[in-house]
């Protein structure tokens, strides 16, 4: 994470429905606080809630299996194989191993740790350093240097933003090559380009999509703001699940395994404000695991996920992008809470979400300072 994070979302739109930031002290905080702040909601979460003792903390979970055979549809048992800390919170070695049975599993892991390094012919010719915004944490490293950024997405526009101000040139890549164009008219050693489409194999110089060129030599940098792999390293052995081509696969509402109902994944869709959809799926499991309403057979839950899989192809939808939600987020939640029995998340919150993003339209230098949306009073 990068020294200078602030949020992109405001803090009343990512808070809880049950715990604002105001109840966790932190009501002068700016309404796109940095990202200290968000840590001290969550630890003031924890507090409040008093569930720091269910975490078991400096443990690793390593593999995590079915106990009845993987072809069954029901709900079996899981094995979860550990290393680190005993299940009970008793600090042992770290080669020290634990396995527990489970009824249920919850994947939680984030989607926001393992880069994605962008894939484009004869990258290894480009002769200078390459790294990924994963990587990076401040500007000063790139004082003078001609820089690169490929993506255009939060982190690209954010960390361009920032070394556009110490750099001799940045070039902003993305797709279209319109991403960071606010930052043209601020920054006269910045540049849009079109997507990355190969290394020129003898120069190393980079080639966009609508075939123009950037000369580039060892000093050159290549930032690759490309996102994040879905990653289950966990549950490779059980074979229950794919992320081939970016998409996590078979899920019910990108929550539920399609065949074992009680193996959840909170967290997978993106473009989303996180938390309080984080809260509608754990709402929707522990509802579910407790009894109070059921879902569709197996057989309509295979059929549902093949019918999503057909409708993302005949609309053109890069596997990839088969988690990506935006404004379709909000029925997403809807849905879920409807299904499972508990209150919609409040109707504000998609306006603020589409505030915020009017105003970093708007003003891409400084949406965090001038947006004027605020929570409604209730
Ligand atoms: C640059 C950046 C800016 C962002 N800005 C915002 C923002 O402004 N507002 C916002 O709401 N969101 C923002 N997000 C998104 C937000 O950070 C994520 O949505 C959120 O952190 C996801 O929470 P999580 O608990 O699902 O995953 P994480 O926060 O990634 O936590 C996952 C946890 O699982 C642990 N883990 C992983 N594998 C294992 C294993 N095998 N065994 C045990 N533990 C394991 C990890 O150590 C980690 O503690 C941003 C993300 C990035 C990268």
């Amino acid at each position: 994470m990068y020294a200078s994070l602030r949020t992109n979302l405001p803090r009343d739109l990512m808070a809880t429905t049950d715990f604002t930031f105001e109840e966790a002290g932190l009501g002068k905080s700016p309404l796109f606080p940095r990202h200290e702040t968000v840590l001290a909601y969550l630890e003031a979460y924890l507090d409040h809630f008093d569930i720091g003792h269910s975490i078991t903390y400096n443990t690793t979970v390593q593999n995590v299996e079915p106990i009845s055979p993987a072809q069954s549809e029901g709900m079996p048992r899981w094995r979860v194989r550990v290393t680190g800390d005993h299940f009970e919170g008793k600090i042992r070695s770290k080669e020290n191993e634990t396995e527990r049975e489970f009824d249920a599993v919850c994947v939680a892991n984030g989607h926001y740790s393992v880069p994605r390094i962008a894939d484009v012919p004869d990258l290894a010719h480009f002769k200078g350093l390459q790294l990924h915004s994963h990587n990076y944490r401040e500007p000063s490293h790139f004082m003078g240097k001609h820089v690169i950024l490929i993506g255009a997405s939060a982190s690209g526009e954010d960390i361009s933003r920032e070394i556009a101000a110490v750099a001799s040139r940045v070039v902003l890549s993305s797709r279209g090559g319109q991403g960071g164009s606010g930052l043209q008219g601020e920054y006269e050693n910045f540049t849009c380009q079109d997507a990355l489409v190969r290394v020129d194999r003898s120069s190393g110089d980079l080639i966009f999509a609508d075939g123009r060129r950037e000369a580039c030599d060892q000093d050159s940098i290549l930032m690759h703001c490309s996102g994040y792999h879905y990653s289950f390293p966990f549950l490779e052995s059980s074979g229950l699940i794919s992320t081939e081509g970016g998409m996590v696969r078979p899920l019910y509402e990108h929550l539920m395994h399609v065949d074992k109902p009680n193996l959840f994944f909170i967290g997978i869709p993106y473009k989303v404000v996180p938390f309080p959809q984080f809260e509608v799926q754990a709402r929707f499991v522990s509802r579910f695991l407790s009894g109070h309403f059921s879902i569709p057979d197996a057989t309509e839950r295979k059929a549902a996920h093949a019918s999503w899989l057909t409708s993302l192809e005949e609309r053109g939808i890069a596997k990839r992008h088969a988690h990506k939600m935006g404004d379709m987020q909000w029925d997403y939640n809807d849905r879920l809470a409807r299904l499972g029995g508990f209150e919609c998340l409040e109707s504000w919150r998609s306006d603020g979400y589409k505030a915020a993003g009017d105003a970093k339209r708007l003003n891409p230098l400084s949406y965090r300072d001038k947006c004027e949306w605020r929570k409604p009073m209730t």
